[in-house]
């Protein structure tokens, strides 16, 4: 089966990275087709717009798209790209794995093999209620958690489990101090749990996650929580396991299914062609799994794995010398 995919490649380093992920993917023969879709400062410039509504189109047809970062403008009134995304296609599970890579400067060179998934669409970041007194004394903001939301995060967590063999959901809250929104969630988590009873679950209080994900990050396999801790976790973990140049995300909704790198656009390195590929190429891993080609998606992960091991083409932020090209190169080599 020939699927097709929607593809932007995003400002800054957006280009070189997609570039180098896409002759890895060409290497592997998958008979993937590619739609070229522009968003962000390109987008803008071409089109007079940060997210065409051609590219809205595409992501809609094909259902998946492998997006490089994106540039928001400051000021102007814009609101993020990402944000309208999310909300465009209701994605609403934050998938993000962090994984022990050799050869990075990472305090676990082993040991760390989890993945966090983080509620994409409500908690504490909904924009309605944000309110700061006349006086600028006091300010209010709004959490809104629902029985919805929380019952399909949750269940995405333990479906998950299931499909990849992991064998533990850790539901991360803080109900002791947020009785009602956090409360809610840990409710319903509870509920889902007892659904699955060949996976086990534990529940934590978010700041003693913190201070285990550093002490022994071994103990979690699948972290599930609400949008704020979620977004605070996921980047804590990765910076448990070598930083953004090696931090896939993917936003997987009910309509369509975005995958991306964790970082931003990098505009202090932009076009110098150094940018490290690993972070948006286990990205597009992530998408070959949801596409159900996980054989595959195995295969490009240990192709990454091996390249790093043997310190070949990586670029300077890993301590290499290479290029972001040679860097690709020497992974498509390994396949
Ligand atoms: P950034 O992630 O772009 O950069 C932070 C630091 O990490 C920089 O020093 C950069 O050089 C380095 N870095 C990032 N990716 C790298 C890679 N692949 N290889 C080597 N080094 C890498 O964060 P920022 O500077 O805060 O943001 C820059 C722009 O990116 C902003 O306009 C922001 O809005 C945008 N952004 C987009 C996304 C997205 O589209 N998903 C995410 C975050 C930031």
């Amino acid at each position: 089966m020939t699927h097709t995919i929607t593809v932007i490649r995003g400002d800054g380093i957006g280009p070189e990275i997609m570039d180098a992920t896409l002759h890895v993917l060409d290497a592997m023969q998958l008979g993937l087709t590619y739609e070229d879709a522009d968003a962000g400062l390109m987008a803008l410039e071409k089109h007079g717009e940060l997210l065409p509504a051609a590219t809205l189109e595409s992501i809609r047809r094909n259902k998946i798209a492998l997006k490089s970062p994106l540039t928001t403008p400051v000021g102007g009134g814009f609101s993020s790209i990402n944000v309208e995304l999310r909300r465009q296609f209701d994605l609403y599970a934050n998938v993000r794995p962090a994984t022990s890579f050799p050869n990075t400067r990472s305090r676990f060179a082993d040991g760390v093999n989890l993945i966090t998934i983080r509620e994409n669409t409500e908690g504490s970041y909904i924009s309605e209620g944000q309110e700061t007194s006349a006086d600028g004394e006091t300010a209010v903001s709004i959490t809104r958690i629902t029985r919805k939301g929380s019952d399909r995060i949750v269940r995405y967590a333990f479906e998950l489990a299931r499909k990849t063999g992991r064998k533990k959901v850790t539901i991360v809250h803080k109900a002791n101090i947020l009785k009602s929104t956090s409360g809610l969630f840990l409710k319903v988590a509870r509920e889902v749990a007892a659904e699955y009873p060949d996976i086990e679950a534990n529940e934590m209080i978010v700041d003693n996650t913190c201070m285990q994900l550093v002490m022994r990050p071994e103990q979690f396999d699948i972290i599930v929580t609400t949008n704020l801790f979620g977004d605070i976790i996921s980047d804590l973990c990765a910076g448990l396991v070598g930083g953004l140049g090696l931090a896939p995300g993917a936003n997987i909704g009910t309509d369509a299914a975005i995958f991306e790198a964790v970082h931003g656009s990098a505009p202090d390195i932009a076009g110098k062609g150094v940018a490290n590929p690993c972070a948006l190429l286990l990205a597009a891993a992530q998408m070959l799994d949801h596409l159900a080609l996980p054989e595959q998606a195995e295969r490009l992960r240990k192709a990454i794995v091996a390249t790093l091991d043997a310190k070949d083409g990586v670029t300077p932020d890993l301590g290499g010398t290479g290029n972001t090209m040679a860097f690709a190169k020497a992974i498509a080599a390994r396949l």
